[in-house]
């Protein structure tokens, strides 16, 4: 049985020229810092609803690292070798770092029967993620003052 279109391949081609997210690539593992044309392995995940994938962390060689295996449920998520390249962006004369040539070499299951997502399940995946978010008690509190000192017009309680 063929299957039509290859969902990986259609990954891969997302995947190819992924930006690493870094101006300064270093190995997650042993720090040392990678440069144009090295190969690297790199973990690429794409949560559920998102339209894109995004790097997780690089490593250096092709796959010479150990690396967790931990697979997220409902994150399509990808461990691929590859090089670094370079894309350079005119407009704000900066470099970007991209990976070239994406090879599949993990795959998450592709089960994702799933739909039940926590939504701060706590992963490995993506030491950058900016998952700050405010407090709540600070934003009820800002709330509540505000709504103390600007007052509601409608009320006029005084
Ligand atoms: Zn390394």
């Amino acid at each position: 049985m063929t299957r039509p279109s290859d969902p990986q391949a259609v990954d891969l081609s997302q995947l190819t020229r992924i930006s690493l997210d870094t101006d300064h690539p270093i190995c997650q593992v042993c720090g040392q810092p990678l440069h144009e044309g090295d190969d690297i392995t790199a973990y690429a995940y794409r949560a559920a609803g998102e339209p894109a994938y995004a790097i997780g962390y690089v490593m250096c060689g092709s796959d010479t690292h150990e690396h967790p295996t931990v697979f997220t449920r409902g994150v399509r998520e990808y461990v691929l070798t590859g090089h670094i390249g370079t894309c350079s962006n005119t407009h704000t004369q900066s470099t970007t770092y991209v990976l070239h040539d994406p090879t599949a070499v993990v795959t998450s299951p592709t089960t994702t029967a799933e739909p039940q997502i926590h939504p701060d399940a706590p992963t490995p995946r993506d030491p950058t993620q900016p998952a700050r978010q405010e407090p709540t008690p600070l934003l009820t509190a800002v709330r509540e003052h505000a709504r103390s000192d600007g007052g509601s017009p409608h009320e006029g309680s005084e």
